[in-house]
């Protein structure tokens, strides 16, 4: 069936590429948005029929999947990493060539999905199925949907035959929703690949769409980078009988603890949250849309500063932020014990130095035989400037879809493939290219019965074919 359906629709699509005068496509493509969403649709359902739960992966299907699709346009798709990602793993990489008088931009997209479980779906969540105006199945939103979004764009320039100034490259990476092994490998192994991209494009930010108003377009320019410390108090082992003061480290802990929790981190207005702030303030009413509209007056006064720090998302985005979590001391009642020790789930801002950091959290625990060790090596510094030409054609872009409509600049508080691809000097960017009503996007990004509508499949591509016209030149 969908053979049969893209045999119908290829003929149509390459006949129009004819119509388009080459210089004409310039300016004003014709592009067939109902056919394109269509295919868009039956591509999408293939895709997620390509089972790449991660565990175990098994990225390479994907990749054959994808280099097929582009191989019948005349692209050719190169599947790698195989041998360092290990059996059934693969990174894939294409480009379509324009003129060079440009960096390329790269759509980059990750190929695999998070487990499901059948029991608790409507329908097989690995059969594609269309149904009800939808396509169903794990990675409709996260991300494969967004992937053919990308790849179908990439395709429609192409057949219509215009040239851009800049290369178009097009990855899937593997694993990023597990260690991001993917992005690592492939940012390690190809700097050649990447030697003359300068932009970068992945999922990110949620445009909100409410009561079926959409409040903001999102682009995401940063995340907090999680700063994973143990706090750890060294003492002397004993017998729980016979108090022995300050060398049981329970209590030089809990005192430590109590000054972590209770340290007023800075108040700091990053340019992207300031943004953000002030496209939120649209729909609000009374003092809230005050004190957004400008929050950097919010902040100097004293009722302002309350407002924005009294939610605790909006506190989240405007400082450090510290969350003692796991606590270890003794397993014994009767035991004082050698050690004692808490792990701080810590949340930097994008653009703070780690290293300050650390010195002032020293100075704010006050004890020297309190130890920091850190859990895990702190992810890459990630936040990309708002000015550059790229932002700027993604907010004309939207404007021209989804006129009236503010840009927002959320600071993500999850975590992606963007810092590794930042660290290679490339501005990164995330976005959602549909709109998808909140109820939706929270409950079945890795949830159950995830799903994308076909005018969201359609409102997509014709977003990034429309953006990679106005980035392109
Ligand atoms: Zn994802």
């Amino acid at each position: 069936m969908h053979i049969f359906f893209i045999m119908r629709f290829l003929p149509l699509l390459l006949a129009l590429t004819v119509v388009a005068a080459p210089a004409a496509a310039q300016q004003d493509p014709t592009f067939d948005w109902p056919a394109l969403q269509q295919e868009g649709a039956q591509l999408l359902s293939q895709y997620l029929q390509v089972n790449s739960t991660n565990p175990p992966g098994n990225e390479i299907l994907a990749a054959r999947w994808l280099k097929e699709v582009l191989g019948r346009e005349g692209i050719e798709g190169q599947i790698l990493d195989t041998a360092e990602l290990g059996p059934g793993r693969a990174n894939f990489y294409a480009r379509l060539r324009g003129t060079g008088k440009r960096r390329a931009l790269a759509l980059v997209h990750h190929m695999d999905v998070v487990p499901a479980t059948r029991a608790q779906w409507t329908v097989d969540p690995f059969a594609g199925e269309i149904r009800d105006g939808y396509v169903w199945g794990r990675g409709a939103l996260d991300m494969k949907g967004h992937g053919i979004v990308q790849l179908l764009a990439l395709i429609a320039i192409k057949r219509a035959g215009i040239v851009l100034d800049r290369d178009i490259v097009f990855i899937g990476n593997a694993d990023e929703e597990s260690a991001g092994t993917g992005a690592i490998t492939f940012v390690s192994r190809h700097p050649d690949l990447l030697a003359d991209v300068e932009y970068l494009l992945t999922e990110g930010a949620d445009t909100r769409v409410e009561h079926g108003t959409v409040r903001w377009f999102g682009i995401d320019v940063g995340e907090k980078r999680p700063y994973w410390t143990r706090i750890v108090a060294e003492g002397r082992t004993s017998h729980g009988s016979v108090p022995i003061g300050d060398q049981n480290p329970v209590p030089r802990l809990a005192r430590a603890i109590a000054r972590v929790a209770a340290w007023q981190t800075p108040v700091r207005l990053t340019p992207a949250v300031e943004r953000f702030f002030i496209a939120m303030a649209k729909d609000q009413t009374g003092v809230g849309r005050r004190w957004l509209a400008d929050p950097r007056a919010a902040l100097k006064s004293p009722a302002g500063r309350a407002w924005l720090l009294s939610e605790p998302e909006r506190n989240a985005l405007l400082r450090n932020t510290i969350s003692p979590t796991v606590l270890n001391g003794s397993n014994k009642t009767n035991t004082i014990p050698e050690r004692a020790s808490a792990d701080l789930d810590i949340r930097l801002l994008p653009d703070q130095d780690p290293v300050a950091f650390r010195r002032e959290l020293t100075r704010v625990i006050g004890d020297s035989l309190i130890r920091l060790e850190e859990i895990a090596p702190i992810t890459p510094r990630y936040d990309a400037p708002l000015d550059t030409e790229l932002f700027k054609a993604i907010v004309r872009v939207a404007g021209e879809l989804l006129p009236g409509v503010p840009v927002a600049t959320p600071v993500s508080p999850g975590a992606s493939d963007r810092p590794t691809y930042a660290q290679a000097g490339i501005i990164c960017y995330g976005l959602d290219p549909y709109l998808v009503p909140i109820e939706e996007s929270r409950y079945e990004v890795h949830g159950n019965d995830e799903r994308l509508s076909i005018p969201n499949v359609g409102w997509g591509v014709r977003f990034y074919t429309r953006l990679l016209q106005e980035a392109g030149h």
